[in-house]
């Protein structure tokens, strides 16, 4: 049996209009494949609304209710999706996430996809052609709903998919793929034809938007095909796939931005093992992520320790940070959130030098000054000035030649 994930973001469920565009794209899929798994975003905005409506319920909402509460989104968009499907005389059914087994564990608002029943779904695709699946949500053991993060109906989509085996998920929402950069900061910017997961992995986590990290984390776990594009057009869009010698020609294949980030420094700490753990451990057990880490060269026994971390986060980490700076003997903490990163993305990094001279010659004629600088085998990322942000991005993306398709760049 043949099966197709398509998911549906926010926008594409968003009116009657739009949820029409949407199920022709299902239509067309049972063309291809013999069963459809459907998976709905909550219709746009109506996330964002719950969420002001719980905090004016409460100044700080229980977490077990506020996923309840949010995952009615998605809970609407199935039935009403599925109202569609089945007067248009299509053999549909709705699901939310705990109808259709995706157990979780227990971290409210940002939960874990544990496990799916796959012998629900064979079950049911025995008498239906379309399961429309509820994306965000699923439930604990013990019964209470969570859900799995912003962006997550793109997790519950592509752990779906990996589930039934389907030959393809499809992700579709209002942009027709993955562009080189964010089309609004840089109009040059250009519709990629694939791209491997590592570099989507960059790429997202860098504030690309398209798909959520974790969604990618899964897909390539598990292989899982990725095509990424438009409800509103017949464009191709871009996929998402294991890395092939294509991509390898290619030095940089994206510049990636990320408005949401804040810096802390930790002034003088001692520098001896241990130090990184103590500041670390304490983050970590709070479910902070840190994202780039620079520890300076020490002087006289201390370095001074920077970190980024999301915005959001910021007041809770240098809560955190005060707490331990006086066994860790630190002697200031700065911290400031008028920082951004920019990140030149490419598999073809791995087998080529030079490109990070290039990323930093290209900041330098704009006079850009480079706070923090963090590469791995496929990235390089630079902590700038936010206000720099639009301007690092078009001269990198002008720097790679990335407006040009398929030009090796150096
Ligand atoms: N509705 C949820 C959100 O806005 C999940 C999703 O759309 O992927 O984050
Ligand atoms: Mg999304």
């Amino acid at each position: 049996m043949r099966i197709l994930v398509q998911k549906f973001g926010g926008t594409s469920v968003a009116t009657l209009d739009h949820m029409r565009k949407a199920q022709l794209k299902v239509v067309a899929g049972l063309q291809k494949m013999d069963k459809v798994l459907a998976v709905l975003s909550a219709r746009s905005g109506e996330t964002n609304r719950l969420l002001e409506l719980a905090r004016e319920w409460s100044p700080d909402p229980d977490p077990a209710e506020l996923d309840l509460l949010v995952s009615t989104g998605e809970q609407i968009s199935v039935a009403l999706f599925t109202m569609l499907l089945k007067d248009a005389g299509i053999r549909a059914r709705s699901f939310t996430g705990r109808q259709i087994g995706i157990r979780t564990d227990r971290v409210f608002g940002k939960a874990r996809i544990r496990d799916i029943d796959g012998e629900i779904i064979a079950k049911a695709l025995l008498d239906h052609d379309v399961l429309v699946v509820a994306g965000f949500q699923g439930v604990t053991d013990d019964g209470r709903i969570t859900t799995l993060g912003r962006g997550g109906s793109d997790t519950s989509a592509v752990a779906l998919a990996a589930v039934v085996q389907a030959e393809l998920c499809e992700i579709f929402t209002d942009v027709e793929g993955v562009f080189t950069t964010d089309p609004n900061l840089c109009p040059q910017a250009r519709k990629l034809e694939r791209i491997s997961y590592d570099e989507m992995l960059e790429m997202a986590s860098m504030g690309a938007k398209v798909l959520e990290i974790r969604s990618v984390e899964f897909a390539k776990k598990f292989s899982v095909p990725v095509l990424v594009r438009s409800t509103f057009s017949e464009a191709p869009g871009t996929f998402v796939t294991q890395e092939d010698s294509r991509m390898e020609h290619v030095l940089v294949s994206g510049i990636a931005y990320d408005k949401d980030q804040a810096r802390i420094s930790l002034r003088s700490v001692p520098d001896r093992p241990g130090v990184a753990a103590a500041i670390f451990t304490p983050l970590a057990q709070a479910n902070l992520s840190v994202d780039m880490i620079v520890q300076n060269s020490s002087h006289d026994g201390v370095t001074d320790m920077n970190f980024t971390i999301s915005r959001k986060e910021l007041p809770r980490a240098v809560r955190i940070m005060k707490a331990i700076q006086k066994d860790l003997g630190a002697t200031d903490i700065l911290y400031d959130d008028n920082v951004a990163k920019v990140s030149a993305i490419g598999v073809g990094m791995r087998n080529h030098s030079g490109v990070a001279a290039t990323a930093f010659s290209a900041l330098r004629q704009e006079n850009i000054n480079i706070l923090m600088i963090s590469t791995s085998e496929i990235k390089i990322s630079c902590i700038i000035e936010d206000k720099y942000t639009e301007l690092a991005v078009r001269t990198l993306h002008e720097a790679f030649h990335l407006a040009q398709p398929d030009v090796v760049s150096a």
